[in-house]
């Protein structure tokens, strides 16, 4: 299966979550602009200063250094046979320069959309912890850890909350889905190439469905 797929979706749809299970059952790379983004933030470096600014307000780093980024990513060894793309793109040009180096790399595209209402959101942002050791992803009111704060599996590691996850960020980051990104899921739509997923129920029916958008010629 030689695909590239973009899974889109607000923040807090749970994007995340089903990258990683297709990065383990599917083998596919999971290649998150917004985690890169926040590695490269922990440097010190001009530009680790900018990126906090920008990821903590909430708006989106420039279209020229996010679009460097894939176009270094997607070019690895690891993403020949595909991969999966979560949280790009976010704009037009990002689009489009997706467009340009799927045709160039000879992989189809598949857009999926996990469908979550804007009124659920709020709470899988600000409810959303991770893993520091394993980067498990949880959530205290729809998917909380046994023991409070802590991950099932690494008992001492304590979970990490996103800087940008937060009541007053969040309202910055809808807004900026809704202006910028939406318009991609009509692109993809009107070019036959977007499935949609309700992304209310269980994680596990989310991925059936994704799996069989992904892994079928529909
Ligand atoms: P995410 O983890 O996808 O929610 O992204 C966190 C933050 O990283 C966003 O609020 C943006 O500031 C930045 N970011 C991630 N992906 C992109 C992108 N494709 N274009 C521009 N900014 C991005």
């Amino acid at each position: 299966m030689l695909k590239i797929i973009v899974l889109m979706g607000a923040p807090g749809a749970g994007k995340g979550t089903q990258a990683r299970l297709l990065r383990e059952r599917l083998g596919l790379p999971h290649i998150s602009t917004g985690d890169m983004f926040r590695a490269m933030k922990e440097s010190h470096t001009p530009l680790a200063e900018e990126l906090r600014l920008i990821l903590d307000s909430g708006v989106l780093v420039p279209d020229e250094l996010t679009i460097r980024v894939v176009e270094e990513r997607t070019s690895k060894p690891d993403c020949r046979n595909g991969y999966v793309l979560d949280g790009f793109p976010r704009t037009p040009a990002q689009a489009d320069m997706l467009e340009t180096l799927a045709a160039g790399q000879g992989h189809p595209l598949v857009a999926v959309l996990v469908d979550v209402p804007f009124d659920i959101l709020e709470k899988r942002v600000t409810g959303r912890r991770n893993c520091p050791v394993c980067g498990e992803i949880y959530n205290v009111y729809f998917k909380p850890p046994k023991f409070d704060e802590v991950c099932d599996l690494h008992p001492s590691a304590k979970l990490h909350r996103r800087a940008d996850d937060n009541a007053e960020t969040i309202k910055t980051r809808l807004a900026t889905y809704g202006q910028e990104t939406q318009p991609l899921i009509e692109y993809y739509e009107r070019t036959s190439r977007l499935r949609r997923v309700d992304g209310t129920r269980g994680v596990e029916a989310i991925y059936a469905d994704i799996e069989n958008a992904v892994t079928g010629d529909k």
